[in-house]
């Protein structure tokens, strides 16, 4: 059992608690904290932000505490993220094997491809004001769960444009490291928005928040892309015969969705959506049952075009 646990802080990414657990346990390898909080060392990918073995940590937690697996799952991982686009019992599937010691391939679980937009060049991020204001609220910075969620570029809190630190999401070792003023850095060079793209950006950081504080069920890929051919067809861009055959404007749709968003934030989302124009979008609203990797930021970015709203389209 473990002689003492840092309180997690509201929004706190799970790793972030286990990393100030490192610097107050005094352990000299990151190897020994792993240890005595999950009584192996692993180098499972995604470990930072899909952390497994939560039973092993919650039964070690010091004598009194009332920390569950549920809850740190739900508000100090990024499960909710991943649990959207999953079915009931996948996101089941994924719940167990969070709870339980991994055994295969998380990313196979989360349906995430696997060449996962190089996780090895991502690193953890940081909002310069939320850094500012819990160190002086808690006397210590830490990395916030809502900051890691891919497509969320800018703090929903304080509407600025997050900014990576020198901590890797994923590499081969094994690590904690705390947020601290040393590896979150503002870089020489910022980043600027129009206007226009930070709105936006704001938009879709606040509409993913929704999603993974809401617990809507999601019913497959296949109801995914029947509700994507009931939008298209009334707005025009899609005319469906019989025989199953359809004739969908790829370009109108591009159109509709490059006029939306505009070319400057879906370049800083993903460059894969304006490099291949509306290849990509045919393939996300017409193959999603098929392929075995969920793109979620894309489909979210879809729905919102085509039905305003991810919350009435979801329900
Ligand atoms: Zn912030």
């Amino acid at each position: 059992m473990l002689s003492f646990f840092p309180a997690l802080y509201p929004d706190e990414l799970l790793y972030s608690t286990l990393a100030r657990y490192h610097i107050r346990s005094g352990n000299k390898s990151f190897k020994q904290t792993d240890l005595e909080l999950f009584g192996y060392s692993s180098q499972q990918v995604c470990k930072i932000t899909l952390t497994n073995n939560l039973n092993y940590l919650v039964i070690n937690l010091p004598l009194g505490s009332q920390q569950t697996v549920d809850n740190l799952l739900q508000n100090h991982t990024l499960y909710p993220f991943y649990a959207t686009f999953l079915m009931p019992q996948e996101a089941w599937l994924l719940k167990n094997s969070m709870s339980k010691k991994l055994s295969g391939s998380i990313l196979d679980i989360v349906k995430v491809a696997t060449n996962f937009s190089g996780d090895s060049k991502k690193f953890l991020k940081f909002c310069p004001e939320c850094l500012e204001k819990d160190t002086q609220k808690y006397g210590e910075p830490y990395w916030h769960r809502i900051h890691q969620v891919p497509g969320i570029l800018v703090c929903p809190t304080h509407s600025v444009v997050l900014h990576d630190s020198s901590v890797g999401v994923e590499s081969k070792g094994i690590y904690y490291h705390a947020a601290s003023m040393d590896n979150c850095l503002l870089p020489s060079k910022v980043k600027i928005f129009t206007n226009k793209t930070l709105q936006t950006l704001f938009i879709l950081a606040n509409e993913i928040n929704w999603l993974i504080h809401s617990n809507f069920t999601f019913r497959g890929l296949a109801w995914l892309r029947a509700q994507y051919q009931y939008y298209l067809v009334h707005k025009g861009l899609l005319q469906t015969f019989p025989g199953g055959k359809f004739k969908f404007d790829e370009f109108g749709f591009t159109q509709l969705i490059f006029e939306f968003y505009g070319q400057e934030f879906l370049e800083a989302l993903n460059p894969k959506l304006t490099q291949h124009q509306g290849k990509y979008f045919s393939y996300c609203l017409f193959g999603c049952d098929l392929n075995p990797a969920i793109d979620r930021i894309t489909h979210i970015l879809m729905i919102k075009v085509l039905a305003n709203s991810i919350e009435v389209f979801f329900q």
